[in-house]
């Protein structure tokens, strides 16, 4: 394979070092925003974990989304593809991020899990054993081995 190098002027360069400079610095911010939490009033107010809120909105598709939340069931819908996981009465009640469904303030301890009671296996039934249809023996012709171990 041949890949056609196209000359590198002094505007590459300074052009390149600008854009990832920008880059840089956009990162440590939003690296130093995540640790800081200054929209905190913010992002509490719209219900969600630091990284929905400081990674900002993702690229949706432009439909209009029917889906339902993710505890209650309840009908939501949104103009774009990049839908809530709960309805906001459930993000308020949970603690959760509304958007992804995290614990809202990403703790890993997080004991609540009041929405998913632990799973209790139904109760033991003890049921007559069906009675089994036997199908009817075929009659088959005996295949008998000849001395030289062949099946005739
Ligand atoms: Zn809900
Ligand atoms: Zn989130």
């Amino acid at each position: 394979m041949h890949s056609d190098r196209k000359r590198l002027r002094r505007y590459d360069v300074e052009s390149r070092t600008q854009t990832n400079t920008r880059a840089i610095e956009r990162a440590i911010k939003l690296g130093l925003a995540l640790q800081s939490d200054p929209e905190l009033k913010d992002r509490l107010r719209l219900h969600l974990c630091k990284a929905c809120h400081y990674f900002g909105p993702r690229i949706a598709g432009q439909a209009f989304t029917d889906t339902q939340c993710g505890i209650c069931r309840v009908a939501l819908q949104f103009c774009n593809t990049d839908v809530d996981t709960v309805c906001e009465a459930c993000a308020i009640k949970h603690d959760l991020c509304i958007h992804c469904g995290a614990d809202q303030e990403l703790r890993k301890n997080r004991r609540k899990f009041a929405f998913d009671p632990p799973y209790k296996p139904p109760p033991f039934r003890v049921e007559a054993p069906k009675q089994i249809q036997m199908a009817t023996p075929l009659l088959l012709p005996l295949r008998v081995a000849n001395p030289k171990g062949e099946v005739s």
